[in-house]
């Protein structure tokens, strides 16, 4: 992509680069929690991210959600280097190019569902006025448009989430990263959840999802295994019809369980 291309194009625009990215935490002993990875997100693009506990996956999607800058390499968003952005700069690209979704959903609690849903609209010119009725726009197209003044802790936990992508998409991001969603849902309720972000990515939006679960991440086109802070490999799952858990397994092992 051009580097001289201006924020109008938007809609072309979204590409998401990571160059030989590292982070390293120090706790007393060093520790290299991301090493060398370079990584391409493709506009339109769903890319499934997995791999052990501490393999690196939620220090990646912090770098390329702009939450966090690496001590080397870059990320680029649209090819402006991120790390050249000042502090405001960096949180004014988060809050309008980029929507989070976690797996505790992180609302405001002493929020309702649409005013957790109009916080990020500060970062764009809505005028206040409008917020509500988008807020609404946007919770009913999550189907929560009769939830709207509901506080998180009336809000079940598939619900919760809901509102949390509500939020994500109150700027109508290009980029939405995620971090295990449906790590703290049953299966029928992370199912609803993971149809959510198919329609997102069928309108064109860019999707890094964390996840342990295989069938979850079967979903996107591909896979990106990390292993101590490295790449492992990336799996092409775009032909792959995801191994939906059978109705009358649902006792059995909700957790996934193989590299959690
Ligand atoms: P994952 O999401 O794959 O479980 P993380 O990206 O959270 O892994 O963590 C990778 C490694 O970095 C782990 O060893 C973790 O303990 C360490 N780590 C992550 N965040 C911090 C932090 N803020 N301070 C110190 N160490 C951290
Ligand atoms: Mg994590």
């Amino acid at each position: 992509m051009v580097d001289a291309k201006r924020p109008d194009d938007s809609h072309s625009s979204g590409v998401v680069t990571a160059r030989n990215v590292g982070r390293t935490y120090y706790m007393g002993e060093p520790v290299h929690a991301l090493q060398d990875l370079s990584l391409t997100l493709e506009p339109g693009s769903f890319t499934a991210v997995m791999g052990p506990s501490g393999s690196g996956k939620s220090t990646l999607m912090n770098m390329l959600g702009c939450l966090d800058t690496p001590d080397e390499g870059t990320v680029e968003i649209d090819g402006r280097s991120v790390g050249d952005l000042s502090g405001s700069q960096r949180a004014k690209l988060r809050g309008t190019k980029i929507g989070f979704v976690f797996q505790t959903f992180n609302l405001m609690p002493r929020l309702t569902a649409a005013e957790n849903v109009t916080l990020p609209m500060v970062f764009n010119d809505v005028v206040d006025e409008d917020r509500r009725s988008r807020a609404k726009t946007l919770l009913d197209r999550v189907g929560l448009g009769d939830r709207l003044d509901h506080a998180p802790t009336e809000l079940s936990g598939g619900q919760r989430q809901r509102v949390a992508i509500a939020r994500a998409l109150a700027n109508e991001p290009t980029l939405i990263l995620a971090d295990e969603p449906t790590g703290n849902l049953d299966s029928e309720t992370g199912a609803d959840i993971m149809e959510l972000f198919e329609e997102l990515h069928a309108e064109g939006r860019t999707i890094l999802m964390v996840t342990h679960e295989r069938h979850i991440a079967e979903r996107a086109e591909r896979i990106v295994h990390l292993l101590d802070g490295k790449l492992d490999y990336i799996e092409d799952v775009s032909d792959v019809v995801p191994t939906v858990p059978a109705e009358d397994s649902e006792a059995a092992a909700p957790n996934g369980g193989d590299d959690a």
